[in-house]
């Protein structure tokens, strides 16, 4: 990771679905909680990783659904596809480690003798990973089974189970917990290695992940049964793994917090956010808290006090202006003062902000160029927008002074009218 010039303070390597991702929760407020606080205190100086069973089609249909960060390295397809930043570039070197004693035409035709499989969708059929179905009560025995013909016919694969009903095939070098180690070592090489690591996960194919040495781990406590049954008879003596009394990325939180790793609170868990007398030392903070007035204000799930908007405009240079999506430009003042009739607008309503990829360059003593995405999530739509911010700021002295402002529309965020944007 060539963001990073030093070790990274922590590396999360988290499981997506049930794991960072509740889809049992549709107001997604474990995700948003554990967004705010990485944006706030860790983006820019640790490193997030995700780890999914998911093909990068269906990872990036989830990405569309869910409010997730920007990771910066991906793991995909159970750890046969590594990728790094934005543009999502692959690892090579992982794809030639995987290719060596692995032959996909011999899993396809052995595979295909067994009728209690059901091959998975297309694009969950990668270079490196076959995957099917298979009911819970047969996966035990076409498990051994097929171990014992591959091993006739000298592949050297891995079969996992996972979820009570995906089985996948894989490249014998491949799966979450060797990709994890690739990277440990990849990180050692340049004399980077994350201070510390923490592995999040619900489910079989994630167990790997906790049996790399020297990492944190946490089963987050809806956690599926055979993680839990992995876990009695292999970790249950590991002091650094924890069963988390909460769900998904509130078990991650929880997590953090139990092992010391750093701050654990997040911005979204304090109501007094706003008046708060102890300002964000941090351009990431600052930006959150802004974000999330702005968000609360329009819920209504804060006072209608003149007290916060004079609070809020005090951040904001007199002479400063913001230049919306659309391009239309209005001064930081007007844009404060127009919150006022749109107190409680979306009271009520499905609607959320957060912000992604706050990374803050610094251009003078005390001024800062904070670049990050911005979403909204109205109702059913989700629209981001490329975000400049030019911020004074004198270190652990004061809050941030907005003194500009420029947003343009994300690039296939669906996002065209900023009509109800105020900033
Ligand atoms: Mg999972």
């Amino acid at each position: 990771m060539d963001r990073l010039k030093a070790s990274a303070r922590l590396m999360i390597v988290s499981d997506l679905d049930h794991t960072m991702v509740d889809h049992h929760d549709p107001e997604n407020i474990s995700i948003l909680r554990f967004n705010a606080l990485w944006e706030a205190h860790y983006r820019l100086d640790s490193l997030l990783v995700f780890s999914t069973g998911r093909s990068p089609t269906l990872y990036k249909q989830l990405r569309k659904e869910k409010p997730m960060l920007t990771p910066d390295i991906t793991i995909m397809s159970v750890g046969t596809e590594i990728t790094y930043g934005t543009s999502m570039i692959p690892d090579n070197g992982w794809v030639e480690f995987l290719n060596q004693k692995w032959d996909r035409k011999i899993v396809t035709e052995e595979t295909s003798k067994f009728p209690e499989l059901t091959l998975q969708s297309e694009t969950e059929q990668r270079p490196h990973k076959v995957s099917f179905y298979v009911d819970k009560d047969k996966a035990h025995s076409v498990i051994k089974a097929l171990t014992e013909i591959f091993e006739k016919r000298g592949l050297d694969v891995k079969i996992i189970y996972s979820g009570g009903m995906d089985l996948d095939i894989l490249a014998q070098g491949a799966g979450k917990g060797q990709a994890l180690a690739y990277l440990h070592k990849k990180f050692k090489g340049e004399g980077k290695l994350p201070t510390n690591t923490l592995v999040c996960g619900d489910s079989g194919n994630d167990a790997e992940l906790f049996t790399i040495p020297d990492v944190y781990g946490v089963m987050v406590s809806n956690a599926q049964e055979e993680l839990l049954q992995w876990y009695s008879e292999n970790a249950k003596d590991n002091p650094k793994i924890i069963h988390a009394s909460e769900r998904c990325a509130a078990g991650i939180i929880q997590a953090i917090g139990h092992f010391s790793l750093g701050p654990s609170t997040s911005p979204r868990d304090g109501s007094d956010f706003i008046s708060s007398k102890v300002k964000s030392v941090s351009a990431g903070g600052e930006i959150v808290k802004i974000f999330l007035f702005y968000e609360r204000w329009r819920r209504a799930e804060i006072e209608q006090s003149e007290l916060y908007l004079a609070t809020v405009k005090a951040d904001f240079d007199k002479s400063g202006f913001i230049v919306l999506p659309s391009g239309v430009e209005v001064s930081l003042c007007d844009a404060i003062n127009g919150m006022r009739s749109s107190y409680g607008d979306k009271q009520g309503k499905q609607f959320r902000v957060w912000v992604d990829r706050v990374l803050p360059t610094k251009i003078s003593s005390d001024t800062w160029l904070v670049k990050f995405n911005k979403w909204e999530l109205s109702g059913e739509e989700q629209q981001g927008c490329v975000t400049s911010c030019l911020i004074n700021m004198k270190d652990g002295v004061s809050g941030a002074c907005y003194m500009h402002i420029h947003q343009t529309w994300l690039e296939g965020s669906g996002g065209k009218d900023d009509s109800t944007w105020l900033f």
